[in-house]
């Protein structure tokens, strides 16, 4: 029999598809040396008293407890790294305001390294502890303490994708935190590129630069163009923001009388690897776009409660094929935990399709049809995540890398209510997407290594 590195047995639950849960009830997952789900068995499969016969006893066997559940590690599709510091402060500003008066002064203390990495390996291991395997951060604009940030996602064992940010535009940028000029922004970006890649060779789960225009209202069209050319040189993931808000959305329509979308295509911005946060004020047409480049949605639900002037219509977003992963957007949103974003993005969504102003007739209060289910919201943070950064994480099936959390629902300081043994597991599966906190995340997997434990 094929020796495997790890078996895990324990009931799993992972998407089938957008709207549908799969329940692996007392599955076994067959994990190889490079931490890859190599075979999955049901107890009606051929395999499973073999495997269970060979392996049950050995200290590579791994049974969960009663009450115990397998989920898919969760893919963070947008975490502002240095704001961590500044977590739940400041909410009450406008964007503009909040990125001046608070976020841009903090950013800029990033210069100094030892901050940086006080700031980088808390950041980190709270993610780790709220159950988020994968993350693509938003660094700042200083080329070492980016490469900083990759380092500690290296040794955490947490999956990074990171950016070393650009903002060159003397314009619009504080004159104590910018790129020095547009050729010094794309030199830095290219060599960082060039340091993460060569890391990148050391790391099991894997780290990655990413290509990263703060947003367009803080990039000349230089910088711009040298980005995308450096995306399409080195084949790397790209971020940015778009359609944020009425303000960002309206100065690029402003600047280039076209939406967001559209301009950030024409500097080669959307491709296959992109991921594209908030997105609220997509028009059809730049949807189509985003599905005919490949380009993904960082839906990030409690940020746009703050600043983003309105409730994504995420449902007919995902309808038109366009895929969808969720942020936390740290610090825009306050909240570190996948669990909480996923809440309120079934939260807004339920407030978009009946309306908020109860002076209206309810006939014209809401937008029909815009409601997500928990299934879905699930779906956004973990298969659909994965599908967003072409890689092959967020579900547990064949193939795909072994990035889980073990939950507990008895924790005594965070027990679920289940009353009856035998209550459906779909029933449970709710709870633990409504109830969780981050005591009932037991352990944490990341390509087949233990990186967290409680
Ligand atoms: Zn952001």
């Amino acid at each position: 029999m094929k020796k495997y590195t790890r078996i895990f047995q324990g009931t799993a639950f992972s998407s089938k598809s957008p709207k549908e849960v799969n329940i692996l009830k007392d599955y076994l997952f067959c994990i190889n040396e490079d931490g890859m789900i190599e075979k999955v068995a049901g107890p009606e499969d051929e395999a499973y008293q073999e495997l269970l016969g060979t392996y049950s006893g050995e200290a590579n066997f791994h049974r969960l407890a009663e009450g115990q559940y397998f989920l898919p590690g969760f893919v963070d599709l947008h975490v502002h790294a240095p704001q961590w510091a500044q977590s739940g402060t400041a909410l009450d500003l406008p964007l503009y305001d909040w990125l001046n008066t608070y976020t841009f002064p903090l950013e800029s203390k990033f210069s100094d390294l030892q901050f940086a990495e006080n700031v980088y390996q808390d950041l980190v291991s709270t993610l780790l502890a709220n159950g988020t395997t994968t993350a693509l951060y938003f660094a700042t604009i200083h080329k070492e303490a980016s490469l900083l940030l990759a380092e500690i996602c290296a040794k955490k064992g947490q999956r990074g994708l990171i950016g070393k940010v650009v903002m060159d535009d003397p314009e619009q940028n504080p004159i104590d935190y910018r790129d020095e000029n547009t050729d010094q922004a794309i030199k830095d970006t290219e060599e960082f590129i060039l340091a993460v890649k060569e890391l990148a060779e050391q790391v099991k789960q894997g780290v990655y630069p990413v290509v990263t225009p703060r947003f367009i209202p803080s990039c000349t069209d230089n910088a711009l163009k040298g980005l995308g050319e450096l995306a399409a040189k080195y084949d790397t993931h790209v971020q940015s923001h778009c359609s944020e808000s009425d303000w960002a959305h309206g100065s690029v329509r402003e600047r280039f009388d076209k939406n967001d979308a559209f301009a950030l295509n024409d500097f080669g911005l959307l491709r296959d690897k992109s991921v594209m946060a908030h997105c609220n004020f997509l028009s059809d047409d730049d949807v189509d776009l985003f599905a005919e480049t490949g380009t993904a949605i960082s839906h990030c639900p409690i940020s746009n409660a703050y600043f983003a002037n309105s409730v994504i219509p995420i449902a007919h977003f995902h309808e038109k094929g366009v895929e969808i992963g969720l942020g936390s957007d740290v610090s825009g949103g306050f909240s570190p935990s996948l669990f909480d974003n996923a809440r309120q993005a079934v939260m807004s969504s339920r407030m978009l399709e009946d309306g908020v102003n109860p002076n209206l007739p309810s006939e014209g209060r809401g937008v029909p049809s815009s409601r997500i289910t928990i299934n879905q919201a699930f779906y956004f943070a973990t298969a659909g995540g994965g599908e967003s950064l072409s890689l092959p994480i967020g579900r547990l099936e064949e193939n795909y890398v072994w990035d889980v959390q073990v939950i507990d629902t008895n924790i005594a300081s965070a027990k679920l209510p289940i009353f009856n043994k035998e209550e459906d597991l779909l029933d449970i599966f709710q709870k633990i997407m409504y109830l969780v906190r981050p005591e009932n995340i037991r352990e944490v997997w990341v390509q087949g290594d233990l990186v967290h434990s409680r």
